[in-house]
């Protein structure tokens, strides 16, 4: 068996993506391999086919349970023998009489189980194809999930001698990837690195005023479609998700807190329907599969860019279009400064932790393309331009701000430094609030010298000050206070420039319309019925054999069938997605779908 034909009979698919055919060479030829490839570019492949050619199982380390049982579904409706053990499951026995027979594929554990008291004596007994380490940036303090029991996994492999190992993750920055291969045993030259692009991602970033308000806006624009919002704090998850549902909108908080059978069940209605926006903290994506999420929405500032591309790359994994937008706010900053200097790391730690703080504010602050920010803080050397993110599109003005920075800053310093920027804001404009009133600000030379501006845009302003380090908060009272790049601002040693969405975003709305429905947009009217139609049959397959409708077919395959319409059973193989298995089980449901849109 060649791995295009287990391809071909058991994914159902013509030809191999990036660097897939190469990684899977050299696993068959017995090497291993760090392997960095986006969400989305098929990494699984890359261990899946070389476990199905070798002899024995392949061992799949996975830190989630949720990942595994969905992997292993998946597998299962495309004819694989797979198998989970994790703390959760019962009947180990039946798993390893299947290995000892060689009745079993992929064997799926979590690093608990892999270090086990056991474990490695039993594995020894049974043949072992490969050894795959999922997530493996859990494996380096530098990546975004550190998990120590992972730094005892090279004891593990090595006691398997001649066993190739692939370590796997979607994001790894130039200091994570070294520390994988060595924290795993594997040769620094063994790295492969596709890039890291998501061209179907459009990222967007917007400044936080309202954000309840901006939420029901970006939600407008994706009605009936599935999405995560994270939120940075348990208790925001939940008052989110209930004013969303006020609104009439599908939406269900998640996050550790949660006792865990609303948690499961919050989780396992995400995963089968099609619309619905979970609401949740970190906690939650990293086990999940699910390939239709349409949107990822941040309402806080991620850790750190390595974060925010885990996290908005759950977005889009069918390929269709996804959005990932930003909404962030100053204090978000000053959260993460504070967290920075209360860790208990070291100061390599806390300089490091600094330093990629501030790769995300130049992230969020630049004026040019985000996705070429994004990229070549992964080492690549991207276009100037992308075409789909929220400066591409819609390229913001440039303001001079140096005089109105200095007015702000100065404000801040007269009235003392314990008010927040809508106080600023307020002294400047000339208000006369009650607070105004109260510390009798309207007597202070610069009341009311900022009239010109309107208040929205002072506190941009303010935004980008802070993210500048010009502001800090007072850990005690929370008020705006003057930081270590203040001084060289007031003394006009340094020129601010203030970003400016454009007065009528230009083609916004046509590019709006790109991301509307469910992204299939590359169907013609008149194979929209037939789409709707074997959309339905998925449903009721997936219904009854109790898995979500991905894991029947993906939107794109029902898509392929749509423009294409098999008529019998060969053509219907043809289809990319469709694999002996899944034609057998499922194929003639739609086949007859088909012809009956025909008649
Ligand atoms: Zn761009």
């Amino acid at each position: 068996m060649t791995p295009r034909h287990v391809l071909k009979t058991v994914f159902g698919h013509d030809e191999f993506r990036g660097p897939q055919a190469r990684i899977i060479d050299d696993v068959l030829a017995g090497q291993d391999v760090v392997a960095i490839m986006p969400t989305g570019a098929g990494k699984s492949i890359c261990y899946q086919v070389p476990s199905l050619i070798r002899p024995g199982t392949g061992l799949v380390i996975s830190p989630l349970i949720a990942l595994m049982e969905d992997q292993v579904r998946s597998l299962r409706a495309a004819g694989v023998r797979a198998a989970t053990l994790n703390s959760q499951s019962a009947d180990s026995g039946q798993v390893w009489r299947d290995m000892a027979d060689g009745q079993l594929d992929l064997l799926y554990v979590s690093p608990e189980r892999a270090l086990s008291e056991g474990f490695a004596a039993l594995v020894a007994r049974v043949e072992i194809a490969l050894i795959a380490i999922d997530e493996a940036h859990c494996v380096s303090q530098w990546g975004h999930d550190f998990r120590p029991e992972y730094r005892r996994l090279k004891p593990f492999c090595d006691a398997l001698a001649g066993v190739p190992r692939i370590a796997l993750t979607a994001t790894a920055d130039r200091e994570t990837r070294a520390d994988i291969a060595h924290q795993l045993g594997i040769a620094a030259d063994r790295v492969t690195l596709s890039g890291f692009d998501r061209p179907n991602i459009r990222y967007q970033v917007a400044g936080r005023d309202n954000l309840k308000q901006q939420l029901l806006t970006f939600l407008g624009q994706h009605r009936d479609q599935a999405g995560i919002i994270y939120a940075p704090t348990r208790n925001a998850t939940e008052t989110i998700a209930a004013f969303l549902g006020e609104k009439g909108i599908r939406a269900r908080p998640y996050h550790a807190g949660l006792d865990p059978v609303s948690r499961a069940r919050h989780q396992a209605e995400f995963v089968s329907t099609e619309d619905m926006v979970m609401v949740a903290t970190i906690a939650f994506g990293m086990g999940i599969d699910k390939p239709d999420v349409r949107f990822v929405a941040h309402a806080g500032l991620p850790r750190s860019i390595e974060a925010y591309y885990q996290e908005t790359g759950r977005a889009g994994r069918d390929g269709d279009p996804a959005v990932a937008q930003l909404i962030w706010g100053g204090e978000d900053v000053a959260r993460q400064r504070g967290f920075i200097a209360a860790s208990d790391g070291n100061e390599a730690f806390k300089a490091g932790e600094a330093r990629r703080l501030n790769a995300l504010i130049a992230f969020l602050d630049t004026g040019g393309c985000r996705r070429a920010e994004l990229l070549r803080y992964f080492g690549e050397t991207p276009p100037a331009s992308c075409g789909n993110c929220d400066n591409c599109l819609n390229p913001p003005l440039q303001l001079d701000a140096t005089e109105a920075a200095r007015k702000f800053l100065s404000a801040v310093y007269r009235t003392g430094q314990r008010f927040g920027a809508g106080h600023i804001t307020d002294v400047l404009a000339g208000k006369a609030s009650e607070k105004v009133a109260k510390f009798r600000h309207d007597g202070l030379a610069l009341f009311g010298i900022g009239r010109d501006w309107p208040a929205e845009q002072w506190k941009a302003l303010a935004r980008q000050l802070e993210a500048m380090d010009a502001l800090e908060r007072d850990a005690a009272h929370g008020g705006l206070v003057l930081g270590p790049a203040a001084r060289a601002i007031l003394k006009g040693e340094v020129a601010i420039s203030l970003k400016q969405a454009p007065p009528r975003p230009r083609g916004s709305r046509r590019s709006d319309s790109n991301i509307d429905g469910s992204g299939d947009t590359a169907l013609a009217a008149a194979d929209q019925p037939l789409f709707e139609a074997l959309r339905a049959v998925r449903r009721e397959l997936a219904a009854d054999a109790g898995v979500p409708p991905y894991v029947v077919f993906h939107d794109s395959t029902l898509r392929a069938m749509a423009t294409s319409r098999p008529g019998d059973r060969d053509a219907l193989a043809r289809v990319p997605g469709v694999g002996a298995s899944k034609l057998d089980r499922w194929g003639p449901a739609f086949l007859a779908a088909i012809a009956s849109s025909a008649d």
